[in-house]
């Protein structure tokens, strides 16, 4: 058989000479895939609207690939996460959490878990909660599935735990705390500064389940702290920048409450 169907979220969507376009999913089914979709630019009505970022779709494809690109059939739009391509700061949100399965995922390496979060994540944006909050909790849960989970128990240096008062930081390459006695350099553009209360919240985030969530309250500062620790974390794990953190640096946090 050469005709599949899966059920996948649009990661990209690139132009193809004159008429096609290229398309990049995260499927339930399969991972991370790319398409051609043939004809998508100069024909709108086959796929009108459905070949758009962070769109969710049943897709038939053929198997059969030139190129390792599969040919997209057919396209059934199950949620088009509208409000996330008409405000700005959803927008960037989600933009932000689909380049990060993008670069961390393999060809055709499909997790399960990914997906599902991912879905979570647009659609958490999607009704209204605010997407900074949303991205804090998608990293969360993103970096516990790929195996690197934030160590943010005890210093990992001294192994002293939870000391009112003791400045702590982030550190990446050791995926965890330093706390202020063992930090070598307070403030280095390598490590993200962290309050006790954002620890506290940090490691509740990692506990509850994706329904519950939304009752963890972060003050503007945590946020900040939080957002930050993220953006140094990836950039040392993935060796690379991604661009969609500049923009999201820039929204309002008030606007996104
Ligand atoms: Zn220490």
């Amino acid at each position: 058989m050469t005709t599949k169907d899966m059920t996948a979220i649009v990661l990209r969507v690139n132009d193809l000479g004159e008429s096609d376009k290229i398309v990049t999913f995260y499927s339930k089914q399969e991972g991370k895939l790319a398409g051609i979709a043939k004809g998508a630019k100069k024909s709108k009505k086959r796929f009108s609207n459905k070949l758009e970022i962070f769109s969710l779709l049943q897709v038939l494809y053929d198997t059969r690939s030139r190129s390792g690109l599969f040919r997209i059939d057919e396209a059934e739009l199950l949620a088009p996460f509208m409000s996330l391509r008409q405000n700005y700061d959803r927008y960037v949100g989600g933009v932000l959490a689909c380049e990060l399965v993008y670069y961390w995922s393999r060809d055709y390496d499909a997790d399960q878990n990914v997906f599902s979060l991912l879905l979570w994540t647009l659609q958490s944006i999607d009704r209204g909660i605010s997407p900074l909050m949303v991205q804090i909790f998608f990293q969360v849960k993103l970096y516990t599935l790929l195996g690197y989970r934030l160590q943010l128990d005890r210093c990992s240096k001294c192994g002293n735990s939870e000391q009112p008062g003791m400045p702590y930081e982030f550190h990446p390459a050791r995926h965890g705390l330093l706390c202020g006695k063992c930090s070598p350099v307070v403030g280095s553009r390598e490590t993200a500064p962290l309050s006790l209360n954002t620890i506290m919240l940090l490691r509740q985030a990692q506990n509850l389940p994706l329904g519950k969530l939304e009752r963890l309250r972060f003050s503007d500062a945590s946020i900040r702290e939080a957002l930050l620790l993220f953006k140094i974390y990836g950039h040392y794990l993935l060796q690379r920048e991604i661009s969609a953190w500049n923009f999201l640096e820039k929204t309002d946090i008030q606007s996104c409450r």
